[in-house]
């Protein structure tokens, strides 16, 4: 086994019996249906009602609004847990709406918008979506044209968001528009937009995460009331920097959990399958490679976990958080390639799960800001 123990700084004792829970509920009540909702493309929505009453949507926010009153390192755990899922499309859903949706309502938001939104949120009664990738601004995020404009009692939003994650389902989208005729960073503002009478959705089908709605959202002349601006208008830019780090670290850890579980049945499935009289894992090139695909998932695991850990002692490392996204997204990718590899034909037919795992996995050095952005990211941050 793989299993290098988890319980390592930045993890103690009640995370690992955290993550013993979690692991059990996903084994037992999320698992088993997994090919049905990839096949579906469709996870139900009382999927969330689920999750929340094992406390799980909202592990990091505060008991007065429902949440559990852990911290990010509770929400870590669940991050690497979902991937025993083994659907990315199911984690994606449930990950948007904890990781990006509802955490600038619990940061910027009013308290009375806290208890409209965060609320019903974490008790998995509405569904959360973060719009803010346009078809034409997606890493260039500034050029942002879905436009709000100044009514009495509120705005009138029009434009369209695309690859929006549960952009079908969703019941608010936390929605990031232009509320200045100016370009750039200073003209957005973020409104949280109800879904009716103006809103339209349209799926989108895609490569892998087959049970995620992903969809285009256009708003036609749609009314949002003032006491839905979330945050300071024109002050959007800094709502959508502060979750960054965020989202990039769970990404990294789902990867890392990802990729620990996908080396497992690897290297499982290469003690017990034969070729040539013996065992696949018996072979040099096979052993070696798992050997490589181990250290990978450690190199991973390393990285990953010291950004976490200057993270949660409140650091700011946008290098440390950047890399480890770089890493681990690329990295997962290559290891769930050599995993479908070793599985032959196997692993190319769909009743195995590394065929679904593969393409899961093509997501990450694109969703959350590319490879290349990081990269761009690090260029500036060590002084290039
Ligand atoms: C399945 C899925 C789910 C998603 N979920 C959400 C969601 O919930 N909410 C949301 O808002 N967005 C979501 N996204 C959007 C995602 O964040 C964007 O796709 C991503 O940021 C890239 O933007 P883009 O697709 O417009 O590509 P572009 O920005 O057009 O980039 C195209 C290519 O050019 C490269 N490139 C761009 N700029 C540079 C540069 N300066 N230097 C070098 N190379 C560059 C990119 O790295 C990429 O390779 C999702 C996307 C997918 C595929």
């Amino acid at each position: 086994m793989l299993s290098m123990s988890n319980l390592h700084p930045p993890f103690s004792d009640e995370h690992e019996q955290l993550r013993q829970s979690i692991r059990g509920f996903i084994e037992r009540e999320l698992a088993p249906q997994a090919a049905q909702w990839e096949q579906d493309e469709w996870f139900p929505d009382e999927v969330f009602g689920k999750v929340a009453a094992q406390g799980l949507l909202g592990l990091k926010y505060p008991s007065e609004y429902g949440g559990q009153g852990g911290d990010y390192l509770h929400e870590s755990v669940l991050c690497e847990e979902m991937a025993r899922i083994g659907s990315g499309g199911t984690a994606a859903g449930l990950g948007a709406h904890t990781n990006i949706a509802t955490p600038p309502i619990w940061k910027f938001g009013t308290d009375e918008q806290k208890q409209r939104y965060l609320v019903p949120a974490i008790a998995g009664e509405r569904i959360g979506a973060l719009g803010i990738t346009e078809p034409g601004a997606g890493s260039d995020v500034a050029s942002l044209s879905t436009r709000a404009e100044r009514v009495d009692g509120g705005f009138v939003v029009n434009g369209e968001k695309t690859y929006i994650t549960n952009g079908v389902r969703a019941h608010f989208i936390v929605t990031a528009v232009k509320t200045t005729a100016d370009g750039g960073h200073h003209g957005i503002s973020f409104l949280i937009v109800d879904r009716g009478e103006g809103v339209f959705s349209s799926a989108l089908h895609k490569l892998g995460w087959h049970a995620s709605d992903t969809a285009t959202i256009a708003f036609s002349d749609v009314f949002v009331p003032e006491q839905n601006l979330l945050g300071e208008l024109n002050e959007g830019f800094k709502l959508i920097m502060a979750n960054f780090q965020w989202e990039r670290l769970a990404m990294a850890l789902g990867a890392v959990g990802a990729m620990t579980v996908a080396w497992e049945r690897t290297a499982q499935f290469a003690r017990e399958r034969e070729a040539f009289g013996r065992r696949l894992s018996g072979h040099q090139a096979i052993r070696h490679k798992l050997a490589d695909m181990a250290t990978s998932v450690y190199a991973c695991r390393c990285v990953t976990y010291d950004a976490l850990r200057r993270f949660v002692a409140g650091e700011e490392p946008l290098k440390e958080v950047t890399m480890a996204k770089l890493l681990t997204q690329r990295a997962c990718f290559e290891l769930m390639d050599e995993c479908l590899q070793i599985h032959g034909g196997a692993g190319y037919m769909q009743e195995y799960w590394v065929e679904r795992a593969a393409r899961d996995a093509r997501l990450g050095p694109i969703g959350g800001g590319t490879d290349e952005i990081m990269r761009e990211i690090l260029g500036r941050a060590l002084a290039l």
